[in-house]
This record gives C-alpha cells, sequence and structure tokens, in this order.
C-alpha cells in the first residue's frame, strides 16, 4: 500500500525578513534554497531554507512581513518544527544555543534530549539528538508537533489514510504527546500529536507554523491521495502548481492546514543548482511585475 513517506516542508509566517535569514542562515546554517515572492501575494516573499540540495524533509519556508503581528500556538495548530542533529553533536549546539539565543532550554522527550531555541520571532525550533546521524550539519526535520484538542481522529488519518505506525506515547509538561512514525528512513518522518487541558487559545501571526506539507514521490502519487483522502471523507483542494513543486491542501480533522506537496521537480527548475538562492526567482504569471517587486521587496543579506 502507498503510504506518505514523511514531511516534505513545513511553512511559517515571520516578521521582518532579514531577522529570519540572520537566523536560519546564520545560526542555523541552513542553505537559502529559494528567493521567491507568494505567489498568492507576490508583494511579499516567500523564502525557502533547507540542506545544500534543497532535499524534501529538509525545507522550512517562511512569509515574512515587516508588520506581522505576533501570534501564538493553541489546539488546532502544528506547534513546532523540531530538526535532526547527531548525539554526539548535541553539545555543540547546546554551547552555539548559550552564544546567541535567549531563552533556550533542554527537554527530554522520549528519552532524547530535545535543545529547544526561539528564532527572531518567537518560534519555538526543537533540535533533537538522534543516535544515527554522524555530521555536525542539521540535515533534516525530525519531526513536527501538532496541537490537537483531541488527538484521535487525526492520528486515525495518519495511521489508516497516510500509513504512519504508533512510535511512543508520553505525558509530560502538561501534555499528552503520542508520537507516529512513517514507514521507511526519509528525512521527517515522525509526527507527534499533543494534547493538554490547559486552556489556551492560539491565533495566526507571526512565530506560528501557517501549514504543514508531506510528500508524494511524483504527480501520480499525488491524484492518488486526491482519491484516498477523498473515500475516507477529506475533500482536497486541486493540484496546484507551485513552480518547485505540485501542492494540493485540506485542513485535517484536528484543524491544522495540510499540504501533500510532490518531489518533483525541485528547486534547481528556475536557477543553478549552485546558485540557489541568490536570485529573486519569479514564476510565470508574477514576472511582468518584477521592476515593482524589486523595489518594494527588501534587498535581504544572506550570511
Ligand atoms: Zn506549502
Amino acid at each position: 500500500m502507498t503510504h506518505i513517506p514523511g514531511l516534505h516542508h513545513v511553512t511559517a509566517i515571520a516578521g521582518p525578513a532579514q531577522a529570519n535569514v540572520d537566523f536560519y542562515t546564520g545560526v542555523l546554517a541552513q542553505r537559502l534554497v529559494k528567493k521567491t515572492v507568494n505567489f498568492d501575494a507576490p508583494d511579499t516573499y516567500h523564502l525557502y531554507y533547507g540542506d545544500a540540495a534543497g532535499t524534501p524533509g529538509t525545507i522550512l519556508t517562511f512569509f515574512p512581513f515587516a508588520g506581522a503581528r505576533p501570534g501564538r500556538a493553541g489546539p488546532g495548530m502544528a506547534q513546532a518544527y523540531a530538526y535532526a542533529v547527531p548525539a554526539d553533536a548535541f553539545d555543540i549546539w547546546v554551547e552555539r544555543a548559550g552564544a546567541f539565543a535567549e531563552g533556550a532550554s533542554i527537554t527530554l522527550r522520549f528519552g532524547a534530549r530535545v535543545l529547544t531555541l526561539r528564532d527572531p520571532d518567537g518560534a519555538p525550533v526543537e533540535l533533537i539528538e538522534v543516535a544515527e546521524r554522524s555530521s555536525a550539519q542539521i540535515g533534516g526535520f525530525h519531526s513536527v508537533t501538532l496541537w490537537q484538542q483531541d488527538i484521535g481522529p487525526t492520528a486515525r488519518l495518519m495511521q489508516d489514510v497516510f500509513g504512519y505506525a504508533e512510535a511512543g506515547h508520553e505525558t509530560s509538561h502538561g501534555f499528552e504527546r503520542l508520537r507516529l512514525c512513517a514507514p521507511g528512513d526519509a528525512p521527517g518522518r515522525l509526527v507527534d500529536l499533543v494534547r493538554s487541558d490547559r486552556a489556551v487559545q492560539g491565533h495566526a501571526g507571526a512565530g506560528t507554523i501557517h501549514h504543514v506539507a508531506f510528500r508524494a514521490r511524483d504527480n501520480d502519487e499525488q491524484l492518488g491521495w486526491i482519491d484516498r483522502l477523498a473515500t475516507a471523507g477529506h475533500r482536497t483542494t486541486g493540484v496546484i502548481d507551485r513552480q518547485y513543486f505540485n501542492a494540493i491542501y485540506f485542513r485535517e480533522p484536528g484543524g491544522v492546514l495540510f499540504e501533500i506537496a510532490t518531489d518533483p521537480p525541485g528547486f534547481a527548475v528556475d536557477e543553478p543548482a549552485a546558485t540557489l538562492g541568490q536570485a529573486l526567482m519569479l514564476p510565470v504569471q508574477h514576472e511582468h511585475l518584477r521592476p515593482q517587486l524589486e523595489r518594494v521587496l527588501p534587498p535581504l543579506r544572506v550570511a
């Protein structure tokens, strides 16, 4: 049976773009693999960070707005994204965090250390130690955490339709946490569903996650997901061309906006792999706006 291999990307909302670039390329040493605009509102950037090649499962993207009001995660929203770091490099990251991050903390989750940093908009950025990797670099996502009022319906979707399996259950720091794992060994194959008895109301804004995208290996597989999701009672959008992948979207039963994005064509479709992220890339429908966009979008310096 076809299953989802893991995360494709996570998209979040940020405040001023330069601070976002400084943190993700400077502190976290991610590569800016695409500098483009929000295709649905082209007077704002859409920035993509990832590993050197822009591999699915390593991609974190932002819509930065200079005047964005701060948001806060709550039930029905994705709460945090986590990167995997090798256990033997964890202490290096703790030291680096001490050097430039206010309010960094270390907790334990399923027996692994979790270093939580705050990005310039206050978003929690988790670095979780893993045994199997051996580079000091962050090499992709470990997991994403979804905050639910009731984790049952989302867990059923992930298990019965996406093909994930239960991989752990624990209660700590006031959160009940169910861990689900996709088959295989792709980066970002874990999804944690959490619920809390605390009465918290979340709201979208800077520092919050806009949507979570899962992978389809190709266009045919994506079309298959439209059918399988329909059979399970989830209505998706039609296929939308996002230039670097094709996308379908639907609201999962817990309230989080899910996307399924294709691996191809990838980020080297419109500029050389060696210079990804350097030039402002526009999709063909917005190319005529280039002169005015280059005037309104602030220039960005990459670390
Ligand atoms: Zn997306």
